[in-house]
């Protein structure tokens, strides 16, 4: 196993990701030796899939907006879940970042003016939402990737998949990486860590994001004694293309779409009279839902899939051609439909994982709610910071990568900056860790006898039992009962059996790595789906229809025990200026 020495080791190289390479390289005059360790190739990360915006108060005197409203919005969003002081800093530092990326070369869109543009998304009172056409991730990541090659300090590590994180007494000593390329494990010692992987809603099977999106960091760091918070809110888009799931972005419903169901009727009055399709995207799903519960949706009898319509043919051809020219291809590529004439087919799907790594307000990690770990942040959707809690306002995700990968990124290059170079010795401890997790990965996988289980039927089960039973809707004897059936999966998966055993390019293996990573994602979902008794924000419990903030208005923490149950205790919701109120829109 060879060894590499790095000051910093950033696991994933997203827009969280990459924001931390820089801000570390800047901080550090390029001195730092950074490693940005990827298992896809970096502009593969899923990020570049971002499309309508980021948010952020750029014009508070035209739009009567302020970093208060922001924030309000946010927490009201977030159902009154969200860390306060985490969401105030989220307002103060978004709008310094978009235009950071306006110095760095972002092609922003425009106001006739010359200055960069702003439109409506969901649960904001006001346009605040920045954006480049509706490809706005790919040009973010752009910018930051062609920036960061002016660094010599700066390596990244393509198609190299991370299987452990290593703590030594409770501080931070590297992960454990397999080459996709060769086929070995290789060690990677760091004076401070970042984990930037990104979130975990592939356990779904309709679902929006890319298939890398597997929760590995959230696992890993589950798996390494690391608590997560707040995994069973699942955020769930509404407007997700059929059959593929294929995202069509909220910036269609800012730019003035609307959803209709099989009467031609603008449902949405009736759950948010006010903010219309333009509401948080929880009580859009739950209404989407409803209506075809009710029997006003339609059928895919092809894809037995149920949907509505978004309707976007009044938007007219400037419109498309100047800000949403990726929906349109997007529905003339895959459904042969072009929205200027036809309404769209839609249908919820997973999106977004609120939850995350236990995190403070500046992204360090926590063992427990007393005990950072001193050397290791984390960064975007893989960390609960938390400015979502129980449901994330669109735009908020892609400000949150930019401002915790800045924070991080910086505090990290602190550490660096002080710590001795004797960090960096292995000890026993550290090599025992990586000698074992190498057996895990070669003998234990590898190496194993043919005739087991087929690891991608479980795969299926498990994405199917997660939209049917883990779903928009949740019920307790339901989510029992998948409690249930996971931990046969998690059985089965022990005797996975891997067809290829060749070492270049082994996808086999990396999907079986991922799917037991999906294992762990999904056993925390549904354990805090299981024991918040209440409905707030993207979590419903059918049981339990109201939300209670006498009892639940707290954070769900997870931890893992070898063998055994998981351990769920609470930390409390850190408020500050604004009291739970009931949610209206
Ligand atoms: C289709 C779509 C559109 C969206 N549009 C918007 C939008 O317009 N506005 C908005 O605010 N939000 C949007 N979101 C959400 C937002 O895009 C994501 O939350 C955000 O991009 C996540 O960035 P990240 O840096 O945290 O992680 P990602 O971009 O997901 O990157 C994760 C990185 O971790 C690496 N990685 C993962 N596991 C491992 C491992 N085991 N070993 C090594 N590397 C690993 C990956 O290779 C990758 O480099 C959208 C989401 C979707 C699905």
């Amino acid at each position: 196993m060879e060894i590499l020495r790095y000051d910093i080791l950033i696991l994933g190289s997203g827009l969280a990701g990459l924001r931390a390479a820089l801000q570390a390289s800047i901080v550090s005059n390029g001195k730092l030796r950074i490693a940005v360790i990827s298992k896809v190739q970096a502009m593969r990360s899923h990020s570049v899939a971002a499309e309508g915006g980021i948010s952020g108060v750029l014009y508070p005197k035209e739009y009567n907006d302020s970093f208060s409203l922001h924030a309000y919005d946010t927490v009201k969003g977030s159902d009154f879940l969200a860390d306060q002081d985490a969401v105030e800093i989220l307002a103060r530092l978004a709008p310094e970042e978009i235009r950071f990326f306006d110095h760095l070369g972002t092609p922003w869109s425009r106001l006739p003016d010359g200055r960069i543009a702003q439109r409506p998304f969901g649960g904001m009172s006001v346009p605040r939402t920045a954006y480049a056409a509706d490809k706005t991730g790919f040009f973010m990541m752009s910018t930051l990737y062609s920036n960061l090659q002016r660094f010599d300090n700066v390596e990244i590590f393509h198609e190299h998949i991370a299987t452990s994180i290593l703590l030594e007494n409770g501080v931070f000593r590297g992960f454990t990486v397999l080459d996709l390329e060769s086929g070995e494990m290789n060690l990677f010692l760091g004076k401070a860590g970042i984990i930037a992987t990104g979130g975990g809603a592939r356990v779904y099977s309709f679902t929006t994001v890319s298939q890398a999106s597997t929760g590995d960091g959230i696992a890993i760091a589950y798996r390494a004694g690391i608590p997560v918070k707040d995994m069973e809110f699942v955020q769930f888009h509404p407007t997700a293309l059929i059959p593929s799931g294929t995202l069509i972005t909220e910036a269609a419903r800012g730019e003035g779409g609307y959803l209709i169901n099989r009467l031609g009727e603008r449902f949405m009055k009736r759950y948010a009279p006010q903010k219309m399709e333009l509401a948080p995207r929880d009580i859009i799903s739950r209404a989407m839902i409803t209506e075809i519960i009710e029997g006003r949706g339609l059928r895919d009898e092809e894809s037995g899939l149920d949907y509505l319509y978004l309707d976007l043919r009044h938007l007219g051809e400037r419109v498309f051609r100047d800000k949403l020219p990726m929906i349109r291809e997007i529905t003339r590529k895959l459904i042969n439909l072009d929205p200027l004439s036809e309404p769209i087919p839609v249908l919820p799907a997973a999106h977004y994982t609120m939850g995350g790594i236990h995190v403070d307000t500046y992204g360090q990690v926590m063992l427990d709610d007393k005990t950072p770990i001193p050397n290791l942040w984390a960064a975007g959707e893989v960390a609960a910071v938390s400015i979502h809690g129980a449901n994330r306002l669109g735009s908020n995700a892609l400000s949150e990568c930019v401002v915790w990968g800045r924070i991080t990124g910086s505090l990290a290059a602190d550490y660096a900056l002080k710590a001795p170079d004797t960090m960096l010795n292995i000890s026993q401890i550290v090599t025992n860790k990586a000698r074992e997790e190498e057996s895990r990965v070669f003998d234990r996988l590898i190496h194993r006898e043919v005739g087991g289980e087929n690891p991608y039927l479980i795969k299926r089960e498990l994405q199917r039992m997660m939209d049917d039973m883990v779903g928009i809707f949740r019920d307790g004897s339901i989510l029992g009962e998948a409690w249930s059936k996971l931990k046969r999966l998690k059985e089965r998966m022990s005797q996975a059996r891997l067809e290829y055993v060749g070492k270049t390019y082994n996808n086999n293996l990396r999907d079986i790595l991922e799917i037991n990573n999906m294992i762990s994602v999904a056993e925390t979902i549904i354990v805090g789906a299981i024991t918040r008794r209440e409905s707030r924000g993207a979590h419903y419990r059918l049981d339990y229809p109201s939300r209670d903030d006498t009892n639940y208005l707290k954070h769900t923490i997870v931890y893992y025990r070898v063998g055994e149950e998981p351990i769920v205790t609470y930390t409390p919701v850190r408020i500050t200026l604004w009291k739970p109120e009931e949610r209206r829109y």
